[in-house]
């Protein structure tokens, strides 16, 4: 495909903030690419944009004048077109660029998206979905670990969400049961927020689990993002309501009861049970559970962390904005297989309506996609996901 024309302009997000968009003209069409953004973020993944989006749209749009007239015939273009992305636009500028580039090449090559990486993916992804949410993402609700999640073991992506919506509703109905504090909110990404703490929060998520099972015999196993480092400060982990009876923790009494939930509840999903900067608790909880102990802001979807950190994790989040560029972004699936760390292509929680993360959890070869089970920008990931799960 040739390059015809290119521009960024501002857009909103799910999160009434803006981001970039990115559009791209070729002699089949236009397409459009956007990036996201997170509202916990870590320490060590690039900032989404250095400057103001106003000061960088009118700066981008100048390199993007530049690419007027190129051929793009592979991936492998792509990839040399990020190579010449000046540093102040590694993050969500060069993020919506290698979307925008992704879907003109896929049209021009009468290809789907997730084709591009790989043309028979046979893998199946399952969605990991979030039903009550805490931490940054619902500053005034009673859990302050980030998100309780369920994943469910089924045999197509379809038959998940299915079980999954099921859990979702049956939630609602115990939260409307139990709490005045829930009047039937959700968070940046579907989550449901609630007064109620973490235990019994869990212990809501896990009564609706339990019952759909029950109802349908699915497999359906439970999960958290604690996302840890939000709520770590000088050696201290501080929960907003006690649990088992403390409401300040060690970092080892985090570890104990990041063992201690896993026991209870068994939990089959860990993310960032401990700070971002405390690797060997990441380790000493994978050694004490069975469970994936997945890194998030652990990793950052940086190819130098998950060198540092590969032997203290077991599965690890995608997040290409964590990023910035596709090229990194593969080099980074690529890591992860080779020190065998099951994939989670991950949403944000400041969204836009792209469903691209859905092609390329299948063309990475991920096992699950981490996603919320409600709102527009959400489901409009897991509609594509059926589409190309069929
Ligand atoms: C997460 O922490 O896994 C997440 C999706 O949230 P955010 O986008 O706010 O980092
Ligand atoms: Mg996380």
């Amino acid at each position: 495909m040739k390059i015809k024309g290119i521009e960024s302009r501002k857009i909103l997000n799910s999160n009434t903030n803006y981001t970039i968009e990115v559009k791209l003209k070729t002699e089949h069409g236009l397409f459009r690419g956007s990036s996201p953004a997170g509202e916990s973020t870590s320490m060590y993944e690039v900032k989404q944009f250095k400057e103001s989006i106003d000061q960088i749209v009118e700066k981008f749009n100048s390199f993007l004048k530049g690419l007027t007239g190129k051929d793009v015939s592979s991936l492998n273009d792509v990839f040399e077109i990020e190579k010449g992305i000046p540093e102040e636009f590694i993050g969500g500028a060069s993020l919506s660029l290698g979307y925008a580039l992704v879907y003109g090449l896929a049209r021009a090559k009468d290809l789907e998206p997730f084709q591009l990486f790989n043309q028979k993916p046979n893998t199946k992804v399952m969605p990991v979905c979030k039903m009550i949410g805490g931490g940054m993402h619902a500053s005034r609700a009673g859990m302050t670990i980030q998100e309780i999640l369920v994943l469910t073991m089924a045999d197509s992506a379809r038959e998940s969400i299915d079980h999954t919506i099921k859990v979702y509703n049956e939630v609602k109905r115990l939260l409307s049961d139990k709490t005045i504090s829930f009047i039937d909110g959700v968070d940046p990404e579907g989550g449901l927020v609630s007064g109620l703490d973490d235990y019994e929060s869990l212990e809501i998520v896990s009564k609706a689990v339990g019952r759909v099972m029950k109802e349908t015999g699915a497999d359906i196993r439970l999960g958290i993002d604690a996302a840890a480092s939000t709520f770590y400060k000088d050696g201290k982990y501080s929960y907003k309501k006690p649990i088992y009876g403390k409401d300040i923790l060690t970092k080892e009494e985090q570890i104990d009861l990041m063992v201690k939930l896993a026991d209870e509840f068994g939990l089959y999903y860990i993310e960032d049970p401990v700070d971002e900067n405390f690797q060997e608790g990441y380790k000493e909880v994978m050694k004490k559970v069975d469970a994936l102990v997945v890194g998030d802001d652990l990793t950052s979807t940086k190819v130098d962390r998950l060198e540092k950190v590969k032997g203290d994790i077991n599965a690890t989040l995608i997040k290409p904005n964590q990023v910035g560029l596709l090229s990194d972004v593969v080099k980074y699936s690529e890591l992860s297989d080779k020190y065998k760390l099951a994939k989670i292509v991950s949403h944000r929680s400041e969204e836009t309506n792209s469903s691209i993360i859905s092609d390329l959890a299948l063309g990475l070869g991920a096992k699950y996609i981490k996603i919320g089970i409600n709102r527009g920008e959400r489901v409009e990931k897991l509609n594509r996901l059926m589409e190309i799960s069929e």
